[in-house]
């Protein structure tokens, strides 16, 4: 787009005039070129609401009105040392900024500021390369706007996928360094995608270059005539995690005091693989399930993130809700065992795959298998058994980190579907799976929705997923999804549960969840964001935590 550096944007910056803030656009200008300053002048410019093609510059998903959580504007910097510079200029003008990496980030706020008029910073727009790919330390070390397709893409190009996968989310089309940070997960053995990060290199909001772990030894072959960033890094940078002294990686994630400028990602040797799926015919087969499910996965025989998928996701990545009911309200027991049926699908669904040479999955399928075999009514099925599943067919390429968008189809069980995640974690019990479900089908009808959702089992605990899907052209629809969700978290955080992840809407109410000892988790947090960041121009409000020269109450939504 051609720069409209004179004109005022929809939302100003907070504390600031549209004086100064031109003159930061300006100088903005002067140090990415002109092309890649966009001032977000105009609601035409919140058109784009695809995910193959999502806005850079507001919530496409949205909950709140649709010009809240909007950018006064979209700055994208072409190189590490812009970086630097750009966070030297924020703190000159206290003009706050808000880093993505892709920016899809769908059911959590898109690419959209927590504070409105903050200025984007489009990280993957021009840093988008793969800079390494080791195979025999198996590792890659990418730039933001490196999605997981094009990282898989790299693989494939490359003829490197028969020796390394990656893993992947439901979407591939986000950003391998932006779902890792906000530690989302994926399904092969390597599914918590933080867990197998390794290593970082950050800009901190004075503009310092910091290298995590390992890279903070510098590389003695490095040439010390390049640019800071450009120097060759310890060779241990991908192999070790935690170098020496504290580790402090973990406040660069969900956090609000470095822009992740590099990361080092651990790659899965290829190997022998079978995915299959296993239906389980009642909707009280859940606690059963979980209880099976626990310890084959403790010890590993359930070899990666596996899930457990409610009825209606399937259904709904199948067909729009109108191809299966006309009812207008909650679909009943009676429906939705029609609906399975007609699927020929369970309850429950339980997509899982096993990894390893021939005679090591045979062993373990037997395992798998007759664990479950317990549950009265439970099918097993290979992808080649249902060749017209199509959400079968899609985590068998899921399941051995080929990306995909097949599963976006479930945000169309309404029409103009929107969505937001609410997504506790629990203990793997048949009890907290019942305890959750309950709650959040009960409060989901009492709100006139659908309960869709599914159990995403980590090494110990489960990732419960509910996906709300909402009318988001229809002002009382998003209002119904915004109060639910409310109500939920409430409920969960009364009986222990607490979220992972959150929408930009409800991240004060989650943060004030997790309150043990009179918050003093917050407080720390507190204390970290005002030694790195006392102007408070990095990502303000991100995850709760406020730098002290704002005050969260004048930012409620
Ligand atoms: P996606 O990968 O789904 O497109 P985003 O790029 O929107 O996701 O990133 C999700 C969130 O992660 C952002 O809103 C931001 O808070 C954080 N984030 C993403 N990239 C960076 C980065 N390079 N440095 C710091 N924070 C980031």
């Amino acid at each position: 787009r051609v720069l409209t550096l004179g004109c005022d944007p929809l939302v100003l910056p907070p504390n600031t005039t549209s004086q100064t803030f031109k003159n930061y656009a300006l100088e903005a200008a002067k140090i990415v070129g002109s092309a890649n300053v966009t001032v977000i002048s105009d609601e035409a410019e919140l058109s784009q609401e695809s995910y193959l093609e999502p806005s850079k510059a507001h919530d496409m998903f949205n909950i709140a009105d649709k010009t809240y959580f909007v950018c006064s504007a979209v700055v994208a910097p072409r190189g590490v040392g812009e970086v630097q510079e750009l966070m030297k200029l924020a703190n000159e003008f206290e003009i706050p900024v808000w880093p993505f990496s892709i920016g899809r980030n769908v059911g959590y706020g898109g690419a959209a500021p927590r504070v409105p008029g903050s200025v984007g910073l489009d990280m993957g727009r021009h840093m988008n390369r793969v800079l390494k790919v080791d195979v025999e330390g198996a590792y890659a070390l990418v730039e933001p706007g490196v999605t997981f397709f094009d990282l898989h893409d790299h693989l494939v190009k490359n003829n490197l996928r028969d020796q390394v996968w990656i893993d992947v989310p439901d979407l591939g089309g986000g950003s391998v360094i932006g779902n890792t940070i906000e530690r989302g997960v994926g399904y092969t053995p390597y599914g918590d995608h933080w867990m197998m990060h390794c290593g970082l290199e950050v800009v901190l909001p004075s503009g310092e270059l910091v290298r995590t772990g390992m890279g903070a030894l510098p590389n003695p072959k490095a040439d010390t005539s390049k640019p800071i960033h450009e120097q060759e890094p310890n060779e241990s940078w991908q192999l070790f995690n935690y170098g020496f002294g504290p580790y402090n990686d973990g406040i660069f994630s969900q956090g609000s005091v470095g822009i992740v400028v590099k990361m080092g990602i651990w790659l899965m040797k290829a190997t022998g693989y079978q995915s299959y799926l296993i239906t389980l015919p009642k909707d009280s087969d859940l606690h059963q399930a979980v209880e099976i499910i626990r310890p084959l996965r403790v010890n590993m025989v359930l070899q990666n993130v596996p899930t457990l998928r409610h009825i209606l996701l399937d259904a709904a990545v199948m067909g729009h809700r109108t191809d299966y009911s006309k009812s207008d309200k909650p679909l009943t027991d009676d429906e939705l065992n029609a609906i399975a049926s007609k699927l020929d699908l369970g309850r429950w669904n339980f997509y899982g795959a096993l990894y390893g040479p021939e005679p090591v999955r045979d062993v373990m399928w037997q395992a798998v298998k007759s664990a479950f075999s317990a549950i009265p009514g439970a099918k097993f099925f290979f992808p080649e058994d249902q060749p017209n599943n199509i959400v079968l067919q899609t985590r068998q390429n899921t399941l051995q980190g080929i990306p995909s968008v097949t599963e976006l189809n479930w945000v169309d069980w309404l029409p103009h579907g929107g969505h937001l995640f609410f997504s506790p974690i629990a203990p793997v019990t048949g009890d907290d799976a019942e305890a959750q479900y309950n709650m959040t089908r009960q409060l989901s009808e009492k709100y006139g929705f659908d309960f869709i959702g599914t159990f995403v089992v980590g090494m110990r605990e489960m990732h419960h997923i509910v996906c709300i899907v909402y009318d988001r052209k229809d002002a009382e629809s998003r209002r119904r999804a915004h109060k639910m969700m409310k109500e939920m978290i409430e409920e969960a955080a009364a009986k222990g549960y607490g979220e992972y992840r959150t929408h930009l809407a409800m991240m004060d109410q989650i943060a004030a969840t997790y309150s043990f000892n009179n918050n003093a988790n917050m407080k720390l947090n507190e204390i970290i964001k005002n030694a790195l960041d006392p102007k408070g121009i990095l990502a303000p409000g991100k995850n709760g935590v406020w730098p002290k020269n704002y005050r969260a109450a004048d930012w409620q939504v």
